[in-house]
């Protein structure tokens, strides 16, 4: 039943037909470069409704660096194989002039703002991105239509900004879902390819400061300056250049670091491990 590369266009029919049909839809995006924690997502909303459907599109909005966007991993047919591995009923994709009729650059799209959860962090460290990833969401949402979309925590701050854009859509409701590891606790991420040996090895001191600041919590420390410095020392050690290791209430997302004692917390760091970007984050209570 696959589609593959169906445009938005050919995919937004083939799921109203599916809904007409009585048939619920889970949605997938991705930029490619599949690896474990796409096929959690795929997994999950395969179980959780009747068909998966998944859009395939390298963002250009949500790059806020040319050299990021022309290095990013892709490999359009080994992905179209993983996906039918899947199980996955539907690919669709597209050029920018499918998703933004008219545009023929990045330049002639009116980019959209984030919202409130795209201050702080990713807005200060990769000013432009959550913009970006709003401005495709929406698209790929009033593509596909009422369905379950899911997500990954690994992209935190991206979860709470996609989780507001279904807020404001009709019948779309997001699924969150936990961060899939390497084995010394590496997140999966299409861009650990990216990493040399030596610096794939340093990329595992990430989960290691964030399990440093979560064994601080349980041993009742609650103070953000203190988690934080902590998480800096276990990066810097390592040798990997931090951009940010703060804290952030979940469930009260600010775009101020938080000062003095917390009650709960999520631990979120970016760091650049020789030219690769990469982010992680942890709920540290509970
Ligand atoms: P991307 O292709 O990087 O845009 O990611 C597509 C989706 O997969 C996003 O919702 C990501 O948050 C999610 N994702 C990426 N890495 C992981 C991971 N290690 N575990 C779970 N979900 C992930």
């Amino acid at each position: 039943m696959i589609l593959h590369h169906a445009t938005p266009q050919a995919a937004g029919r083939w799921c109203h037909e599916q809904r007409a049909a009585g048939r619920s839809i889970g949605f997938v995006p991705t930029m490619g470069a599949l690896h474990a924690g796409h096929l959690s997502l795929l997994r999950r909303a395969k179980m959780e409704n009747d068909l998966c459907c998944a859009s395939l599109f390298v963002n250009p909005l949500q790059f806020n660096d040319a050299e990021d966007y022309a290095n990013y991993p892709r490999d359009t047919q080994k992905d179209l194989r993983m996906f039918a591995a899947a199980a996955c009923d539907m690919v669709f994709s597209g050029a920018l002039g499918d998703f933004f009729p008219g545009a023929g650059v990045v330049t002639d799209i009116p980019v959209k703002n984030a919202g409130p959860f795209g201050r702080g962090l990713e807005e200060q460290f990769r000013p432009g991105h959550l913009d970006g990833v709003r401005t495709i969401v929406e698209k790929l949402f009033a593509a596909v239509g009422r369905c379950r979309a899911y997500f990954g925590e690994k992209d935190f701050q991206q979860s709470l900004v996609v989780a507001d854009i279904a807020q404001q859509s009709d019948g779309i409701s997001v699924v969150v879902c936990p961060t899939v590891r390497e084995e010394d606790g590496l997140a999966c991420s299409s861009r650990n390819v990216l990493l040399s040996p030596n610096e794939r090895k340093k990329a595992a001191a990430i989960y290691r400061a964030l399990l440093r600041a979560k064994t601080m919590w349980h041993e009742n420390v609650r103070d953000a300056a203190h988690l934080r410095r902590a998480m800096g020392e276990v990066l810097a050690a390592a040798g990997v250049a931090v951009e940010y290791a703060d804290l952030r209430d979940p469930l009260a997302w600010s775009g101020q670091p938080p000062a003095g004692e917390m009650r709960r917390a999520q631990a979120l760091v970016a760091a650049r491990v020789g030219r690769v970007r990469l982010v992680d984050n942890l709920r540290l209570d509970g």
